[in-house]
């Protein structure tokens, strides 16, 4: 308890489409590509407003840091 999360969302291309995905760290620092907490290799890209509204958030990452919470 009271450990600041050591994770943050960002809309992230996925196959034909956008779906929000969580990262280790603080917060995007720019790199062009990372890992996310469900394990898969994607490109990232600074997201529109657009991507914010609409990208799903993966349910893989999201069980996954909610189970660390526990
Ligand atoms: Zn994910």
């Amino acid at each position: 308890m009271g450990e600041p999360p050591r994770h943050y969302w960002l809309p992230t291309p996925d196959e034909d489409r956008f779906v929000r995905h969580a990262f280790r760290g603080r917060r995007w620092e720019s790199q062009s590509c990372d890992t996310t907490v469900c394990g898969k290799r994607v490109a990232m890209a600074k997201p529109s407003e657009m991507d914010w509204c609409t990208a799903p958030t993966c349910r893989d990452c999201n069980g996954i840091l909610r189970d660390e919470q526990d």
